[in-house]
């Protein structure tokens, strides 16, 4: 199978990117974001501080995380309900980005991550695909952007949802998430050695998904 693995930090376009690039080389598109922000979810519906590694830990057990295609289109399912549009509220970011550091929760994902990429030619994205989940990937980016260009963006995407964030505060969460993903001690955000760099501060959408493709391709 070929497993194209694109990380990055929040807002660097990872999705809308590895979306487009992936419909166009016929390849799946898997979130990895989406496991972690549904395992978020289930500690805020039910009450458990998300900052408390050990309460987080202790909800596994009663947490089933699947993932559907439907018409290539993800969709995150959590104890058999379609969570997807929950998952993408600000609340859900900054709770997947604690949970995340949660060396449990990380265990508990890795197993179904790899699994949909030994059985499927995917690009997957997250934080550290390249680095831990698909080490032998055949293609690696790197994709990123500076803050203000992704907070601008993750800003416009918000506002278009009919959100009320200021701009200050996408900007400020979106550092502390920077701050969290790189910093943890498990499987923390950084370019694999064998990482291609794609900065998509001056690309438009279209142009940033061409350098994908053209990466993947002279790769393969
Ligand atoms: O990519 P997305 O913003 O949806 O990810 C939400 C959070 O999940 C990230 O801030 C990060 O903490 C965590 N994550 C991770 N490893 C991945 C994907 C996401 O730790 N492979």
């Amino acid at each position: 199978m070929i497993n194209v693995a694109i990380d990055g930090p929040a807002g660097a376009g990872k999705s809308t990117i590895a979306k487009a690039a992936a419909k166009k080389m016929g390849y799946i598109y898997v979130d990895t974001g989406a496991l972690y922000r549904a395992v978020g979810v289930y500690s805020l519906r039910n009450g458990v501080d998300t900052t408390d590694g050990e309460a987080v830990a202790k909800t596994l057990p009663s947490v089933s995380v699947e993932l559907k295609f439907q018409d290539g289109v993800q969709h995150v399912y959590l104890n058999g309900e379609d969570v997807s549009e929950e998952i993408r509220t600000p609340k859900a970011s900054m709770a997947a980005s604690h949970v995340s550091a949660v060396p449990a929760v990380r265990q508990f994902l890795f197993d179904l991550q790899r699994d949909i990429a030994a059985k499927n030619n995917c690009i997957m994205d997250g934080r550290d695909i390249g680095t831990v989940v698909l080490p032998h990937a055949q293609v690696k980016i790197f994709l990123t952007a500076s803050p203000e260009a992704r907070a601008k963006r993750r800003f416009i995407e918000l506002q278009a949802k009919g959100a009320k964030d200021a701009f200050e505060q996408v900007l400020a969460d979106l550092k502390q998430r920077d701050y969290n993903d790189s910093h943890r001690e498990v499987a923390p955000l950084k370019p694999a050695d064998d990482s291609v760099l794609v900065d998509t501060t001056a690309l438009t959408l279209e142009a940033s998904v061409e350098k994908v493709i053209e990466v993947i391709k002279e790769k393969l």
